[in-house]
């Protein structure tokens, strides 16, 4: 871990203040240290592999800035609509260092996928044949469904047998016959069953089911296992162990090598993993509010925002950072969109006072990219600390940003 010894310093509790006080709240603030941390840890968990390539999955945070840190650090990149490729394309990255895989989008955005040079993975037979008709010599990956019930919860379990993604295995003789009446080759096959799993059995048995099929295709350049890498989100959480898992899948990959005979590299598509927990989501404090059962902390921030707790109930640690050593008392969490957006119900917290700010971890991931404009409240801007030092990546909205595509009629 010598390389880490370079890199700056991580965010403290002080720093997090000053910067609320510069940037004012709310506000996402991104720890590049914290990312490139994760990225060595999964380089070196997975060292025994020469051909390991790791591909960003950057739906989970799509700031350019954080698209162009993980170029730099020698990152490739999955991406999942078109718009995602183009920015991979503007962040830096070289067309076959991304891949597009995508789900039930139209056959004009894998085209645009082709004119920009991008890897492929497909994910259903329809599409598959009308691709290998236009394009029989641009080969593809393929996302394949193993049946597997994995992931923290069914919103984020996508590799089941009643799943809408990937081309189930036991359709593969149909799709065998797609590519004989087309000519179109198979260059990956892929999979990706979820997020948030701990359970390293899923990995394993989706794998198994991946180096099957892949024996049956001559062409292969890649195996892709996606991702689903759990990361802790409270103290003694669970998270994925990359050391069994390494330890398995090296020895599986490396005997398929062997009976494989050309050289195959193996994907891995981690987006939670690298940048969750190098976020950090500042609010402040508008309201303490005592009812008759509960005492409310009422946040400048809500679903608008900051969605996982109330669309996945994600839990997240908060942190009262401006009365860290405040007698711990029970508070929920609340935010100040006209619906229930709750982001902590009855926690310990420091106490809380109207004014305070108050720090909600793993904001790294699926935060900022999932926020939206609900109540016309501004999205809140972005901080990145590089080398130590703070930069701006996004503005906060403005009443401009609100009406830019209106178009005024007369009424
Ligand atoms: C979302 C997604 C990922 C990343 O999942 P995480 O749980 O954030 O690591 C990887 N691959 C594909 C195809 C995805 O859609």
């Amino acid at each position: 871990m010598k390389e880490l010894e370079k890199i700056s310093r991580p965010v403290y509790r002080e720093q997090l203040i000053q910067l609320s006080n510069k940037y004012g709240t709310p506000l996402y603030i991104y720890d590049s240290y914290q990312i490139k941390k994760q990225y060595i840890k999964m380089k070196n968990a997975f060292s025994c592999i020469k051909n390991l390539i790791i591909n960003y999955a950057c739906k989970a945070n799509t700031n350019l800035n954080i698209l162009k840190f993980l170029q730099k650090l020698g990152s490739g990149l999955d991406t999942v609509s078109i718009q995602e490729v183009e920015l991979g394309l503007k962040a830096g990255f070289h067309p076959k260092k991304i891949i597009f895989t995508p789900n039930c989008v139209s056959i004009k955005e894998i085209k645009k996928a082709v004119d920009f040079g991008v890897r492929i993975n497909l994910d259903n037979l329809s599409i598959l044949e009308q691709f290998g008709e236009d394009f029989s010599d641009y080969s593809v990956g393929i996302r394949i469904n193993p049946h597997i019930m994995a992931g923290g919860n069914s919103k984020i379990s996508v590799g089941h047998i009643d799943s809408k993604f990937g081309i189930s295995h036991y359709q593969i003789p149909h799709m065998k016959r797609i590519l004989n009446n087309t000519g179109l080759k198979i260059e990956g096959i892929h999979m990706h069953t979820g997020s948030d799993i701990s359970d390293i059995k899923s990995f394993l048995e989706g794998a198994n089911i991946l180096f099957k099929i892949a024996m049956d295709f001559p062409d292969i350049d890649y195996i892709d296992f996606g991702s689903g890498f759990k990361v802790p989100y409270k103290k003694n959480d669970i998270k994925t162990d990359l050391i069994s898992l390494s330890n398995f899948i090296t020895e599986k990959f490396q005997s398929f090598c062997k009976d494989y005979g050309s050289k195959v590299s193996l994907i891995f598509e981690p987006g939670k993993f690298l940048v969750s927990e190098s976020g950090y989501f500042l609010v402040n404090v508008n309201v303490i509010k005592h009812t008759t059962s509960t005492v409310f902390a009422g946040v400048d921030s809500g679903f608008n925002h900051f969605l996982r707790p109330m669309f996945y109930d994600a839990y997240h640690c908060i942190e009262n950072i401006s009365n860290p050593n405040g007698r711990l008392r029970f508070y929920t969490v609340v935010g100040y969109i006209c619906e229930s957006d709750t982001f902590g119900f009855n926690r310990k917290i420091a106490e809380i006072r109207e004014g305070d700010i108050l720090c909600i971890k793993n904001a790294g991931a699926y935060c900022f990219s999932m926020s939206s404009n609900y109540n016309s409240r501004y999205r809140p801007s972005e901080v990145m600390i590089l080398n130590g030092k703070d930069f701006m990546i996004r503005k906060r909205e403005t009443m401009q940003d609100l009406l830019r595509n209106i178009i005024e009629i007369q009424i």
